[in-house]
């Protein structure tokens, strides 16, 4: 098949969480397995400035309708693998920045025209190509206008392409919500600017869009491709998404075992497999050694990997300060976001240096220690559409202690309700369920013998993308 991928973020080129990792790993693993992969992808400066990017071939320049003024561009390709181009569209006001969305404290202000100019860029750019894709999926709000202004230029130039469209929910809490005056730059026609198009209580909703007109929806895991019919889960699109529920699937993403396999990862200071745990060890002792630790503890090490939102359930972590003050056990956060929730970790981490860490940064590197050093890794988010980091750490032998919530209910599988089979410990999303979490990990660990056997269990699990790609050509082919 011939498929176009359409997203904010590419792994390794410019990633704010888990949908750089799952655009990049689909995409490479469909590449793989013998399709035609096109990439969309904005040209931020830190893509244009990656060693792939640099001399990417300048393909033809835009002129981009925007409202009532037209809009310069250019698009470059590159092509980092066999059956793999990225398509990069460029225009230096909107995307060379130093971040993609925002300056961390804020987003910026235009993004609305930003993501419209990228999409229209996109369309234009599959026509100049001639790209006859078989599939064009879109990924989350950046990307959800795609399949609405694929309709339309086809009814603008009167002809019918073959394509089909998928919109895929990587979270259901950012959805791209702007001023209803940003509609004109769409150049969608008005009757999208109601109640069954983009409006959504007197504002526009990209992410709507994407939801009512693609061919199919999807989701990341078959739990919140439930959880997002629901009020609680569904961030106020709940009755929108019920509507394509017969178009709607949820679908694991998986992990990318070129860059987060223990026995080949180049990121540590040693390897290991789970029949030779040693280089865990020494992962470990490097781990206590960059968090300033004593080198000889030996209690449990908590680790912890995420941006600092409240989605990730750091607070729950905070109202648990006690328990990592008083109990012996280690805790390194590895995160950024936030800055009350940073500063209260800081305050916390100040309290017992030797034992408690808030590396507030970006590093990749530093990821790997964590989900090779630690003892467990803790993911107690309040909502999580599928998480990566709980299959990280089964592959890399650190035990997850995750909250029964959307994709972690999908990938970890609790030791007291299968003794036989349980790869970590599950509990509900609030203070009380992590701390019962807690103490049943620090009892876990004194058990030796049980807690290696749920290591070796976690490690033999099988989270490879060949799985969710082959999911994903079923899915291309039904809506085919
Ligand atoms: P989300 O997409 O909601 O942020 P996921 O668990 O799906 O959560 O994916 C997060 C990805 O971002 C993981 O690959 C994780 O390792 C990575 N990540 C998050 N924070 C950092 C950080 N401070 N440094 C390095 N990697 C990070």
């Amino acid at each position: 098949m011939k498929i176009v991928h359409v997203a904010s973020e590419l792994f390794p080129y410019v990633k704010t969480g888990g949908l750089a990792d799952a655009v990049a790993s689909l995409a490479g693993t469909l590449a793989d397995r013998g399709h035609t992969v096109t990439v969309f992808l904005p040209g931020y400066r830190a893509v244009l400035e990656h060693g792939h990017a640099i001399n990417a071939e300048r393909k033809f320049r835009l002129r981009i309708e925007m409202g009532d003024v037209f809009l310069s561009g250019e698009v470059r390709v590159f092509s980092p693998r066999a059956n793999l181009q990225v398509f990069l569209i460029c225009r230096d006001e909107f995307f060379d920045r130093r971040a993609a969305y925002g300056n961390g404290e804020r987003d910026y202000e235009d993004n609305a025209e930003r993501f419209i100019f990228f999409c229209k860029g996109v369309v234009e750019a599959l026509r100049l190509e001639n790209i006859e894709a078989d599939i064009v999926h879109a990924h989350d709000w950046q990307a959800a206008l795609l399949p609405l202004m694929l309709r339309d230029a086809e009814r603008r130039h009167g002809v019918t392409l073959a394509m089909k469209t998928v919109c895929t929910i990587h979270n259901i809490a950012f959805q791209g919500l702007f001023p209803r005056s940003v509609f004109a730059q769409t150049g969608l026609p008005d009757e999208l600017n109601n109640v069954d198009g983009l409006e959504y209580y007197e504002q526009i909703n990209f992410l709507k869009g994407g939801i009512l007109f693609s061919d199919r929806v999807t989701t990341v895991s078959p739990r919140y491709a439930q959880e997002i019919q629901t009020p609680e889960f569904g961030c106020g699109l709940d009755g929108v998404v019920q509507t394509r529920a017969d178009d709607l699937v949820g679908l694991l993403n998986g992990v990318d075992s070129a860059v987060w396999n223990p026995a080949t990862d180049a990121l540590l200071p040693a390897r290991f497999t789970a029949s030779n745990l040693r280089g865990k060890e020494t992962c470990r002792a490097e781990l206590l050694k960059r968090c300033g630790f004593d080198p000889a503890f030996n209690g449990p090490i908590f680790g912890m990997v995420c941006r600092l939102t409240e989605q990730k359930g750091v607070d729950l972590v905070l109202e648990n300060r006690d328990f990592f003050l008083t109990e012996t056990c280690g805790l390194v956060v590895l995160g950024s976001g936030d800055k009350r929730m940073e500063a209260e970790l800081r305050t916390l981490a100040s309290r017992a240096p030797d034992k408690i860490t808030l590396c507030a940064k970006l590093d990749e590197a530093m990821s790997h220690l964590i989900e090779a050093g630690a003892d467990f890794f803790v993911m107690p988010s309040l909502f999580e559409p599928c998480g990566l980091n709980q299959m990280y750490s089964q592959v890399y032998g650190t035990i997850p202690l995750t909250s029964r919530v959307g994709g972690l209910v999908d990938t970890v599988i609790d030791i007291d309700a299968e003794p036989e089979r349980g790869t970590g410990i599950t509990f509900a999303p609030t203070a009380k369920g992590l701390r019962g979490g807690l103490m049943r990990a620090i009892e876990l660990h004194a058990r030796k013998d049980d807690y290696t056997a749920v290591q070796r269990r976690g490690m033999a699990r099988d989270f490879s993308w060949n799985t969710a790609a082959a999911a994903y050509e079923k899915l291309y082919r039904d809506a085919i």
